[in-house]
């Protein structure tokens, strides 16, 4: 039984040209600083937490937002576009416009 040489699958080598240092450098680290500046910016967009309730003028603290009228001092209502609502009692006061 003749045996035929299988034919050789030759791939073709695949050779990774080496860029230069200097160029690789310069393509990763211009976009890697703009994602940051990006994220940077989203965050900033709202503030969260107690902190963001008060406002400090010099010596003065002042409130961003009022009070809940049935919970009382320390009890912050939540700002709608067109209400405030307080999240302890439910209490909700429409804006005047
Ligand atoms: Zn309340």
């Amino acid at each position: 039984m003749p045996v035929k040489p299988a034919p050789k699958k030759e791939e073709p080598a695949k050779k990774e040209e080496a860029k230069p240092a200097a160029a690789a450098e310069t393509s990763a680290a211009a976009p890697k600083a703009q994602k940051a500046e990006k994220k940077r910016e989203k965050k900033h967009k709202e503030e969260k937490g107690v902190h963001a309730m008060y406002k400090t003028e010099g010596d003065k603290v002042s409130r961003t937002r009022p009070t809940c009228e049935r919970c009382g001092p320390g009890y912050f209502t939540a700002d709608h576009h067109d209400r405030y609502t307080c999240g302890h009692c439910g209490f909700t006061r429409y804006k005047q416009k």
